[in-house]
């Protein structure tokens, strides 16, 4: 479909950016792999796109607490990062939990985050590449606010592009 010639298809591309409502999560893709499995992709989204960015240093604070907290309430999960524009993050899972499933896990995340008050994970020069570049409080901050607003499913609105594509 449509006339993209050297670019891969990316599907947060497509994602209408202004149309959707932080905090959410949102199934962002699935997969299906050569051997038959599936995997989900999930946007995480802590901050309204393009009306803030989180820190780097709290940001990747969130990127090491989420994956361990996300991994205790998910099953199966393959990755979670953080997006480039700062206003959340990405999970991968292996198979297709339902989304309702996920927002509660989510939450019961960043509840394990807003209440973390022991070193970090993997904070250390031989753990992390860049050790010294995280903010406990200010992570903590953005997961309080986030439960605060109250996490729902967004749906995906697609851009309208025309027939052009
Ligand atoms: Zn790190």
């Amino acid at each position: 479909m449509g006339t993209m010639t050297s670019v891969a298809n990316v599907e947060s591309f497509d994602l209408d950016h202004t149309k959707v409502h932080a905090p959410y999560i949102r199934l962002a893709g699935r997969k299906k792999t050569p051997r038959g499995d599936v995997i989900s992709k999930y946007d995480l989204r802590l901050l309204q796109p393009n009306k803030g960015a989180i820190e780097p240093s709290a940001l990747h604070t969130l990127e090491h607490l989420l994956a361990g907290y996300l991994r205790d309430h998910v099953n199966d999960v393959v990755d979670v990062s953080p997006m480039g524009c700062r206003t959340g993050l990405y999970m991968a899972v292996i198979g297709e939990p339902d989304e309702q499933g996920v927002v509660r896990a989510f939450e019961a995340a960043l509840r394990d985050v807003e209440t973390h008050d022991r070193p970090i994970p993997g904070v250390s020069e031989l753990e992390c590449g860049n050790y010294r570049d995280h903010d406990l409080q200010a992570a903590r901050g953005y997961a309080r606010s986030a439960l605060e607003a109250g996490l729902k499913v967004q749906e995906t609105v697609l851009i309208e592009r025309g027939e052009q594509g």
